[in-house]
């Protein structure tokens, strides 16, 4: 994936693009195993800027669900161009399928809301490689609303279906920021092609932070979210894997851990404790 946005450089031709291609050899070096980004706000501007010459493609939607922008003008449902790279795409595709295959029970997706794929600026959105998603609604009336920081709801089925959500994410992407991670990430969540493959790794803050939060939320284990995998972030580990009937090593193993994700949606979407 990432040799593609490499193989992609040669194309970029002109003075516009002069300046991204400053942009990506700043980042292409970072985006086998770099940190995530942590400065994720974007503003309207940065994403009228079209990315031309870095061979992008553009849509309104995924896979046929409509995608809106909601930041400058909230619930509107006006078509918007977005880009990304092919690969980016088709990892939205997998992921959107994904989503609908386990909320299934909300009816179809009506559609979601993102604050941002491509984004004139450095990092996985400047790569094309990265989505800040906002809200989902399903046919059924159903919202999951990252906007509104749903991952402090004080109503512990929201805070289930938002970790169902993120869920998804972590099945498709690797680098995924969301409310617990920082401030910067409270009213969404970030996923990126950084660090792929996908994986659940003890010495990353964002995957850290994400199993005490489904530990605590689906299993009530009380843990410190601070991201730092200890002892007792060990052990409610290895409950939620025993009790989710997870065999094999997701640490190592994407398919296991894909699996591991999928066994957390259905729960989360369903409202049931683990
Ligand atoms: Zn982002």
């Amino acid at each position: 994936m990432f040799e593609n946005n490499v193989t992609r450089r040669g194309f970029v031709t002109g003075a516009a693009a002069v300046a991204g291609l400053a942009g990506l050899s700043t980042i292409a070096p970072g985006l086998a195993g770099a940190a995530p980004q942590t400065h994720d706000q974007h503003t309207e501007a940065e994403m009228a800027t079209e990315a031309g010459a870095l061979a992008m493609m553009t849509f309104q939607k995924i896979d046929g669900t409509p995608v809106y922008y909601w930041r400058s003008n909230r619930g509107n449902t006006t078509a918007r161009n977005w880009q990304c790279t092919d690969a980016f795409y088709n990892a939205l595709v997998a992921w959107i399928r994904d989503l609908r295959s386990l909320s299934s029970s909300y009816g179809s997706i009506s559609y979601i809301v993102s604050a941002g794929f491509y984004v004139n600026k450095p990092g996985q959105h400047g790569a094309g490689t990265a989505m800040d998603l906002d809200h989902v609604r399903w046919s059924g009336g159903n919202t999951i609303s990252p906007l509104d920081q749903a991952h402090a709801s004080t109503n512990a089925a929201i805070r289930k279906r938002y970790l169902a959500t993120e869920a998804v994410c972590r099945r498709r992407f690797r680098y995924v920021l969301d409310g617990w991670y920082n401030a910067d990430h409270h009213d969404h969540i970030h996923s990126d092609f950084g660090g792929m493959p996908v994986r659940v790794l003890k010495d990353s803050e964002s995957d850290t932070k994400f199993v005490q939060a489904v530990c605590n939320n689906f299993r009530g284990s009380g843990l410190v979210i601070d991201g730092i995998w200890g002892t007792n972030t060990q052990n409610a580990f290895n409950g939620l894997k025993s009790a989710l009937g997870v065999t094999g090593d997701p640490h190592t193993s994407s398919s296991v851990w894909q699996s591991m994700c999928s066994k957390i949606a259905t729960k989360g979407f369903a409202n049931q404790n683990i």
